[in-house]
């Protein structure tokens, strides 16, 4: 007679299937800070402004605003790359997300809603828009970061990123402002700013923003502040 014995086999099998679910499910609840280092690398994203049909600012001189996010914003992909962390950017070119015949608002809605979602999907840990001041009105420049304050973490980001920024040697100092009236900022579940990084209006700071060493200086002093409040922020608003 044949004895068929319980097999250590499907159990093996099933626990293995139960902690796989767990390492799976858990970064649904959020990446923990100071995970170990064998845990899946948080996710940041990085929003260049404006793209494709949109250009944002643009100078007498030909200067858009989409370039220079774009530059910055790659900037930024790098320092923070070398830092650890998995980086996203909503774009990598110079493209919108509006579809074909939408106009004006529409267009935009839909635009900034495909990035609201590249981020919402790969549950980041924070989202960073890159653009730059067009305020005709300013006489003095200078980088700002808005957050809005209904968003955990957002006020807590912007004022450690405003921090680092501030550093920047020659830059004026501004403070970190709500932007609670951006639909960006309505719309993410995540920390998440706009940093604008200087007045493209301002002869002076328009000289900065297409100079390659400063974009490099906004983009490591916005790493800083990311990794200060990532690091030092555990979830409480
Ligand atoms: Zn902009």
């Amino acid at each position: 007679m044949i004895v068929i014995r319980p097999s250590w086999r499907p159990w093996a099998a099933a626990v293995a299937l139960l902690l796989l679910c767990a390492l799976l499910l858990l970064p649904a609840a959020g990446l923990p800070i100071g995970a170990p280092a064998w845990w899946p690398t948080p996710v940041v994203v990085i929003d260049p402004g404006h793209g494709g049909y949109d250009p944002g600012v643009e100078t007498d001189s030909g200067i858009s605003e989409k370039d220079i996010t774009l530059q910055i914003s790659q900037a930024l992909a790098a320092s923070l790359r070398t830092r650890g962390y998995t980086v996203l950017l909503t774009r990598t070119d110079d493209r919108d997300y509006a579809l074909p015949g939408q106009r004006g608002r529409e267009a935009k809605r839909t635009d900034l809603d495909a990035r609201i979602a590249l981020a919402e999907a790969h549950r980041a840990v924070a989202f960073i828009s890159i653009h730059c001041n067009s305020s005709p009105e300013a006489t003095r420049g200078g980088a700002e970061t808005f957050f809005n304050p209904s968003l955990a973490g957002s006020k807590a980001l912007a004022q450690a990123i405003q921090t680092e920024v501030r550093k920047i040697p020659g830059m004026s100092l501004r403070e970190a402002h709500d932007g609670s009236a951006y639909y960006l900022l309505q719309h993410l579940t995540m920390p998440a700013v706009i940093v604008e990084a200087g007045y493209l209006l301002i002869p002076s700071d328009r000289a900065k923003l297409v100079n390659s060493a400063y974009q490099r200086q906004v983009a490591d002093a916005v790493a800083t502040g990311l990794t200060h409040f990532l690091n030092n922020w555990a979830g409480a608003s």
